[in-house]
């Protein structure tokens, strides 16, 4: 009976709410997180489509907005019992928009947590499948923000020329951009990568997969020494994804005139610092000393050059020059567990949530 009510008033879904938060220096879990079941219009407006949720991206800059002010002006925090939204992708079932029609497939920046959602249209882009071989999700990766991400930092701050005998160090390198990073890095003409991650098997993927030269386990031994071996003319571009101990390490073997692409810093991301984190002092006089670039970027601002970017990467993964890895979870009630695990180095790739099962 209880159905029957909520049928006549819109149509039923499941949706993810922000549950609790962390706090600000805290380490987020699943339980911050709520699965509840919710109902939306069984009509939509002009200009409206219905879309079903196929895939949704869990992504670190997610743990800024589980706190109250999320320290960014880009960037909104989730409020307490309302819908979660992030990196999405469905298929329109049905639609009031004149640029769309039933079975589109779409993708927003700010696709909602739940199985259905009514969006407007004018809000969405319309996806080609076949520009990724058939593989949807990779739109919220390699070929989606991630991909340009990993991209766009090299090209604007990674100063790699061919030719030019540069090494590349990548940390956080199995993660979703830095797997990508690595071997864009290679693609522009690096001619020696080193990437540093956190399990044996992340290594090995990264060097029997992914072509990258070698890779050090941040977890074993001593990084400083294994990087020095590694990387015997010193590191010449720096591509960072986490910041903190792993990061001075690689500052201390930089060369002069070098750069860093300062992508993340997710290793401070559970603590109340401003972004970027200041490097320590005996740090940031190496940094200045060597005359090395330490500039903020973020990808949001180089938004003119995503459509060349995502063909470019497109090419390069129909052309098997870029391989891309995904860990994906199915079903929405699990992104939480999702999001808690990739925090924790659960993920190899790209970390997606699948919601049509
Ligand atoms: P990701 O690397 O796929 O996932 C996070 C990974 O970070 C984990 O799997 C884990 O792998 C590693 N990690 C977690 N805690 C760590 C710690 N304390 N020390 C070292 N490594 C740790 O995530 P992603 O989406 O590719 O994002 C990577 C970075 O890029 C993040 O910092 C993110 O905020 C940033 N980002 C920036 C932009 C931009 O515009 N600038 C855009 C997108 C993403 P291990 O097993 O190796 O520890």
């Amino acid at each position: 009976i209880q159905c029957e009510i909520a049928a006549k008033a819109g149509m039923i879904i499941q949706r993810v709410v922000l549950n609790s938060r962390p706090g600000k220096n805290g380490v987020p879990v699943a339980e911050n997180f709520r699965l509840e079941q919710s109902t939306i219009a069984d009509t939509i407006q002009a200009g409206q489509v219905r879309v079903r949720t196929l895939y949704l991206s869990v992504d670190p800059y997610m743990r800024c907005r589980m706190n109250e002010d999320t320290g960014s002006d880009y960037l909104l925090p989730w409020q307490l019992s309302e819908v979660a939204d992030g990196g999405g992708i469905g298929v329109v079932e049905e639609s009031k928009h004149h640029n769309l029609a039933k079975g589109d497939f779409v993708t927003s920046f700010n696709w909602p947590w739940q199985t259905l959602a009514i969006l407007d249209g004018s809000l969405l882009q319309k996806l080609v499948p076949q520009l990724v071989n058939g593989r949807l999700s990779y739109f919220l990766g390699a070929a989606g923000i991630t991909g340009l991400t990993a991209l766009l930092g090299i090209k604007e701050k990674g100063h790699v020329t061919a030719g030019a005998n540069q090494t590349m160090v990548v940390s956080g390198a199995a993660g979703a951009c830095g797997s990508l990073a690595g071997q864009i890095g290679r693609l522009e003409g690096c001619s020696r990568v080193v990437g540093i991650a956190g399990t044996d098997e992340k290594c090995s993927l990264l060097v029997q997969e992914m072509g990258f030269d070698a890779a050090i386990n941040y977890k074993k031994g001593n990084v400083a020494q294994q990087l020095c071996e590694l990387c015997p003319g010193g590191v010449d571009v720096y591509f960072d994804n986490v910041g903190g101990d792993i990061s001075d390490t690689v500052i201390s073997q930089m060369n002069q005139n070098s750069h860093i692409i300062l992508c993340g810093q997710i290793s401070q991301y559970n603590k109340d610092v401003p972004y970027p984190p200041p490097l320590p002092p005996d740090i940031e006089k190496i940094q200045k000393e060597r005359n090395i670039t330490r500039e903020r970027f973020l990808v949001l601002n180089y938004m003119d050059k995503q459509e060349a970017s995502i063909l470019q990467l497109c090419q390069w993964i129909q052309e098997g020059k870029l391989k891309v890895r995904e860990t994906v979870v199915e079903g929405l009630a699990n992104i939480g567990a999702a999001f808690q695990s990739m925090m924790n180095g659960g993920n190899i790739g790209k970390q997606i949530v699948s919601v049509s099962k």
